[in-house]
Order: C-alpha cells, then structure tokens, then sequence
C-alpha cells in the first residue's frame, strides 16, 4: 500500500507537499516529496502527521466525565469521586469502557496509548483468580480498538508513607513488591512498569521495581510531584523530594518518565535531564494542579510526552497547545516552545516514553502510524500552507481528525471508526457504572 498525503509533517517547522509514504507491512518503506499521485495510492487530504501516542492515560477516570466539575474542591476531593467509582468495576465493565475510551483515542489520531494501571484486584483486595484480570482486559481492549498500548503496570503499596492502604486503595495493592513482580511477569504483551507515586511505594519496594524494569529494557513510569502536599508528605518522611527518592533508587534514567513534574525543583529538574516528563495539562487544569515548568525541564535536558491522564477531555491538540498557552499566562512571555517542538512531544516524544523508539515519526523504517488532518474545516480553513503547523498545533483540534492508519491499517477513515460504535459504546459503558 502506498499513501499519497496533500501535506505531510516529515519535522521541522514546516509541512512538505505532496508526500508519497510508500508501506512495507507495518512500517514505512519510503517517503518522498513533491511527486504526483500514483493511481494506486490511498490519496490523504488535508495535512498527514505521525500519529499520537497519549503517554498517561487512566481509561476508567474517563467515566468521571462531566461529573465531578461542580463542586469546590481540589485534586484530593475529586480523588474520593475517582476512588469511588474505582469501587465498583469489575473486568467486563472495565473492557467496556476501555474499548469505547480508546475508541475515543482512535478518533482523536491516537495511535498508541500509554495505559498507567493500578486496579489491579477484586473489590475486597483480594486477587482474581487471574490476578492480571483486569490488565488483561486492557489489552484487550487496545487490541480490538485497533490502536498499540503499552501497559504501564503499577506498583502500589501503601495508602502513604507508613500508611496501609484502605477503601478502594485496597483493590490497587499488592502484598508486597516481590507479589507485584511476579503478578507482572505473568502478563505477557507490550509491558512496561509504574510506581504508582512516592506516597504508594517505598523507596526500597521502587527500588526493586526499577530494577524489574532495567533488567527487562522497560519504560518505567511514576506519577511526581503532581501536588505541593505529596513533596510535602514524601521530605516529611524520607528528607527528600519525589524525584530525589526515585533518584535515589534508581528509577531516573532515559527509560524514565516522570508524570506530572509540575511542582519540581531546581535539583529536580537536573536529576530529570536525560529522562522524559509527561504533562497532561488538560487534567492538571481539571485538578487545580498547577502548571508544569515544561521550557525549564526542556532546558534542564528532558524530553516531553502528553497524556490526557483523567479524559477530562481527550484531544491531543490541546494537550500540545497547552503546554505553550499556560506557560504563557504563567510567565507573561509568548512562544517558549514552537508547533514543532509541541507536536513533537505528542508524537515522538509520547512513542519514545512508552518504549516505542520506532513510531511517531513519519520516515522510512518507522511504523507506519499516522494521521489525517482536515484543513477545510471551520477551524482551519484560510490558514497558509506556509504556516500549516502552526495552525494545526494551535487551532486544530480532535475533531478535525479524519483518517487514522495503525501499522498500515486504517482503523479510522472519514472520522468514523470502522469497527466499533464509538459514541454508542461510551454511553453505554459510563452508564453501566454510573447510572
Ligand atoms: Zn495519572
């Protein structure tokens, strides 16, 4: 199959014009520029860029949506809303959503999701009897969606710092890091690891948890300083930050990735050059969390990634933007990072978090993951071919989404999913946990 894009991003500051993308199974065989369309080609109008990959995502939380917006409150008051819900599902329910979450991914030009999992058990904390019931579905779900993931499985032990885990935070433990270890090993699929966060795990217990992840090549994820309260609680108990424990026990390293990182340090950052850190600013807004120092880390030598974390909304052009927007209401000053820095972070630099080094990028021997942009509807219509990224990253949107090819597969065409009833299977699933 060959693929012949009116424009395609290829890097850099601008788009190039017709883009013949020539396909070898599941990866790209070829791109050249400036050539007509073969006869043959699957012609993409409109603007082609590599597909998304959403680096933190909690599918369930999605069913939150729309529903924990009213009250006063902050990140620790909707956590009751979330554990809550993370009461009552059970593995059909959570396949349910998935499928229909990650069809929302599909349609929004994700093409890989980087799934951050934590309910792990039965509803007493008791396993199931597969104990990665609940992570098997997730893969599952990805799979009949049609998109990639990388399930990110999380170590949680403790409620806090010498706190046990009570309440629906029994359904997330583990008995101890060995017992999480050898749950994971059992899972067989694209696998990488998470500490939870510096409040669920102990500095020994994240210890063997970076090395289960050394020792395999794998991404290791954990959630940092989401809070001023968790570095508050974590100097408390340990006399250090969050990401000087990880540090400490060998977690930080280029397979790292940092979620969150909104409030960090000076030292913090320089540990975290080299690593990557993943912002969900859509979320971190939803919460009252802050905004997160992104040109600081970028200077600091981090990469970035994007995750839509919660599914407050789930548009990566948003998250992209807004890493850019916030920054500026923040610090008064305007372009600190440019459209190809930010769409870069929401492809490659995703790709990369999640162990993928071969995607995100449109170029002969990647995986042949990418994504039609519309550029004649209502939000980018008018704007120059000479400024297409710019006006892709800052004024388009999920919706303007129209083909989404996984691996050489369409899985999207015409904005509509070929395969699942994506709006029918949301609606569904959300009201079958909360009716
Ligand atoms: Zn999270």
């Amino acid at each position: 199959m060959s693929l012949w894009c009116e424009h395609a991003w290829l890097g850099g500051d601008d788009v190039a014009a017709r883009v013949l993308i020539e396909l070898d199974g599941e990866r790209i065989a070829s791109v050249s520029t400036g050539v007509d369309p073969p006869g043959d080609a699957e012609r993409l109008l409109g603007v082609v860029i590599p597909g998304f990959a959403n680096a933190h995502s909690h599918a369930f939380q999605r069913a939150l949506r729309g529903r924990t917006q009213r009250a006063r409150g902050s990140f620790w008051s909707w956590r009751e809303q979330m554990y809550a819900l993370a009461g009552s599902l059970d593995p059909d329910q959570m396949l349910a959503l998935a499928r229909a979450v990650y069809g929302e991914m599909a349609l929004a030009g994700v093409t890989l999701v980087g799934e951050f999992h934590y309910l792990h058990h039965g509803p007493d904390g008791r396993p199931y009897e597969d104990p990665n019931a609940m992570g098997v579905v997730l893969l599952r779900a990805a799979a009949e969606v049609g998109v990639r993931i990388t399930l990110l499985d999380a170590c949680y032990l403790h409620g806090g710092a010498g706190v046990e885990a009570t309440g629906a935070q029994r359904r997330f433990r583990d008995r101890d890091v060995d017992a999480w270890a050898t749950r994971v090993d059992a899972l067989t699929g694209p696998v990488g690891a998470a500490i939870h966060s510096v409040r669920a795990v102990d500095p020994s217990s994240a210890a063997v948890v970076a090395e289960w992840a050394a020792g395999r090549g794998a991404p290791l994820h954990a959630h940092v300083s989401e809070q001023p309260a968790e570095n508050e609680q974590c100097v408390a108990a340990y006399g250090v930050t969050p990401t000087a424990l990880l540090d400490g026990a060998g977690a930080v390293s280029e397979r790292f990735t940092a979620v969150h990182a909104t409030h960090v340090t000076a030292d913090d950052r320089a540990l975290l050059g080299g690593a990557c850190c993943c912002l969900c600013p859509t979320t971190e807004r939803d919460l009252a969390d802050g905004i997160g120092p992104a040109r600081a880390l970028v200077d600091a030598g981090a990469r970035l990634a994007l995750g839509s974390d919660s599914h407050a909304i789930i548009d990566p052009f948003e998250e992209a933007r807004a890493v850019e927007l916030d920054e500026r209401l923040a610090s008064g000053v305007r372009g600190q990072h440019g459209a190809a820095e930010l769409l870069g972070a929401a492809t490659a630099g995703g790709y990369l978090s999640l162990g993928r080094a071969d995607g995100g990028v449109i170029r002969a021997g990647a995986l042949a993951d990418v994504v039609a942009v519309r550029t004649d509807g209502v939000r980018l219509a008018g704007a120059p071919d000479a400024q297409l990224l710019d006006a892709l990253v800052f004024a388009g949107a999920a919706s303007d989404v129209r083909d989404v090819i996984v691996g050489g597969r369409f899985v999207v065409r015409d904005g509509r999913h070929l395969s699942l009833d994506v709006q029918r299977e949301l609606a569904a699933s959300i009201k079958a946990v909360l009716p």
